[in-house]
């Protein structure tokens, strides 16, 4: 399988993967404890269906996140893909955002 990341390269994006989902898990943990929260951003994954309780959107992206961080750790060629039309999204990007899984174009 060829790596299209450098060692270096996957390891800071497995930190970002990680960083984020300890976000999200904090997140979920305030809400369980009844703090309101603002989760708009929340909305953009894949997973998330309309009319979906808080808890349960962040549960779907915790469980995103962990999926784009087995992909890493795999070295699957599908992690920084578009699901779409399959571009390789670039390192550039994904450092902004490493769990992203569309391109520009697809993500309309
Ligand atoms: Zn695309």
């Amino acid at each position: 399988m060829t790596l299209r990341f450098g060692e270096n390269a996957r390891l800071e994006l497995r930190e970002l993967l990680l960083k984020k989902g300890q976000e999200i898990a904090t997140k979920l943990t305030d809400l369980l404890s009844g703090k309101k929260l603002d989760l708009t951003n929340i909305d953009r994954i894949a997973d998330v269906t309309p009319g979906m309780r808080a808890e349960d959107r962040l549960r779907a992206y915790l469980s995103f996140l962990n999926d784009k961080r087995k992909l890493l750790d795999d070295d699957n060629d599908a992690y920084g893909r578009c699901s779409e039309c399959n571009v390789d999204l670039g390192l550039t990007s994904l450092r902004e955002m490493p769990w992203a899984d569309r391109c520009q174009d697809c993500h309309g």
